[in-house]
């Protein structure tokens, strides 16, 4: 049995912990250890190893940061399988995709060691008689990340290597589900010569996450959840004066139109609709069909779904199990929801039989959904695709364009002119055209529109360098030499 403790000022916190939760591996729905909850004296110590260790931290030069950054960088890629395994027996999803999201985390730190070009400041000489003005960005000092557990390593890369490479110093609380990723990422931070204190983990629920966000030393805070807590952590962070950006859930809609390659979408669907079992806020939730498609569409579809393996993410499977047995009996309730509102079920992921105990739901695909069904207005985040059929692209644009969630959207279409209005039209953060997941590079910021995210600032690229600092701008006026510098030969002009 694995036994997680709070990882403060570089080493793992030896204090035995008032409440523990358990950590399963959703596969087997067996629990595989413990993970110690914090307190709020446990964040005040977190807290107060961060605050210390930012006096030097902020001082490092940005040859120093960037030397660590790259040895992170190193160690992570060395690293990749073993943290993939981590993340493949807390979370469930399949080796392959674990590994996926490390190297899209692994980006962000590559961006990161970029450090010292983008904090390059303005510079604009003479602009009064004898007057320069310049502009310097400056860290905040101790920063919060608290994530969820469908990207247990990803989403805190999203914040953190941008976060210390500009000086701050952090405290992680990753999800209580799937805490280890960013228990061995601390280590690898130690051992990429980073000095103790300026990357923390504790771990924990809502206490842990409530003394943070009014804990008077944390200057920011960096969310990533579901909508009612983003909203929670937004409101409450702003109330206690920090800087709060809270990214939230996600209803993804796929608009294939007429004239698009039924194929490319068909497999689009699939990958995007049933990957990591439908447990990410870019999976596409809903596909709109425009006429006459829809049949053809959903034919497509249907055939590749017989042949998605599910089961261990261990053992070569396409897709592993949901995370908790609670979240999987919450997907499976909507697929039944969905058939009493008058969904057609095509296929229906409840007739998986697996052996076992694991957390399973085979892939679901529903047609003829419409807007009020409850399998349309929430956030399902499970392997469920909900199929609508509207007969233009302006019911479809109308479709996406009303709901409240706005994270990411995609069009699939050979018509340029087509695409080229949509991502103009469509009030949704991110858009891919004939690609289905647009998660964007690490050096263009990553987040959504509406009550996908609260706060004006997206993760990582210059909005994460704008976030994890704060800007100055400096007026200097240096009287030349001749009126009484020091003596080096100019004219004085006495
Ligand atoms: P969650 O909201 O349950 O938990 C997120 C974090 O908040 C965890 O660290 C958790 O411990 C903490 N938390 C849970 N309940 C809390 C409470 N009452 N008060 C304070 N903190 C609390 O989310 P989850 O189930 O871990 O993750 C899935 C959700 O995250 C989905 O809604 C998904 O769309 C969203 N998500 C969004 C993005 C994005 O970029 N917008 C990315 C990944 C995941």
């Amino acid at each position: 049995m694995t036994q997680i403790t709070h990882w403060i000022n570089g080493s793992l916190d030896s204090k035995k912990p008032e409440r523990t939760g358990d950590i399963y591996n959703p596969a087997t729905g067996k629990v595989t250890g413990t993970v110690a909850f914090a307190n709020a004296a446990t964040v005040d110590s977190a807290v107060s190893a961060a605050t210390a260790a930012f006096v030097e931290w902020r001082h490092s030069s940005l040859t120093k940061r960037t030397q660590v950054l790259f040895a992170f960088r190193e160690l992570v890629q060395q690293n990749k399988e073993k943290i993939a395994a981590l993340i493949t027996a807390e979370h469930g999803k399949v080796l392959s995709d674990a590994a996926g999201e490390v190297t899209r985390g692994l980006e962000v730190v590559e961006f990161a060691c970029g450090i010292p070009h983008l904090l390059k400041g303005g510079f604009s000489e003479e602009v009064s008689t004898g007057v320069d003005v310049y502009s310097i960005r400056q860290a905040l000092g101790p920063v919060a990340i608290i994530s969820p557990f469908n990207f247990p390593a990803m989403v805190p890369m999203w914040f953190f290597p941008v976060a210390i490479a500009c000086g701050n110093t952090v405290v992680v609380k990753p999800s209580e589900k799937d805490p280890s990723a960013a228990m061995f990422m601390a280590k690898l931070w130690k051992e990429a010569g980073l000095p103790d204190g300026v990357f923390n983990v504790v771990h924990g629920d809502k206490e842990v996450v409530d003394a943070l966000l009014v804990h008077p030393g944390i200057k920011s805070i960096s969310f990533v959840g579901s909508t009612p807590i983003a909203r929670y952590v937004y409101e409450t962070g702003t109330k206690a004066g920090k800087r709060v950006q809270a990214l939230g859930g996600a209803k993804n809609h796929m608009i294939v139109l007429p004239d698009a390659d039924l194929e490319l979408a068909a497999d689009a669907a699939i990958n995007a609709g049933f990957g990591s079992a439908g447990e990410r806020c870019m999976a596409i939730s809903a596909i709109v069909a425009v006429e006459p498609i829809g049949n053809a569409l959903v034919a497509r579809i249907k055939s590749r779904m017989a042949n998605i393996v599910t089961g261990d993410g261990t053992k070569g499977s396409d897709m592993g199990p949901l995370v908790t047995a609670v979240h999987r009996d919450k997907v499976a309730s909507y697929i039944e929801a969905g058939a009493k509102e008058g969904a057609s079920v095509v296929v229906d992921g409840r007739d998986l039989k697996v052996d076992g105990d694991g957390f399973f739901l085979g892939p679901t695909l529903l047609d003829n959904v419409s807007p009020k069904m409850s399998v349309y207005t929430d956030e399902i985040f499970g392997p469920v695709l909900s199929i609508l059929r509207v007969n233009t692209y302006d019911e479809a644009l109308n479709l996406v364009n009303s709901h409240q969630y706005g994270n990411g959207t995609a069009i699939f279409t050979n018509d340029g002119g087509a695409a080229r209005r949509f991502q103009n039209e469509v009030e949704v953060g991110m858009v891919g055209i004939n690609v289905p997941i647009p998660v964007p590079m690490a050096y263009y910021s990553f987040g959504g529109w509406k009550n996908s995210l609260f706060g004006d600032s997206h993760a990582h690229g210059t909005e994460g360098v704008h976030f994890f600092t704060r800007g100055k701008v400096v007026t200097s006026r240096w009287l030349d030499p001749s009126h009484g510098g020091i003596n080096l030969g100019f004219p004085q002009n006495d």
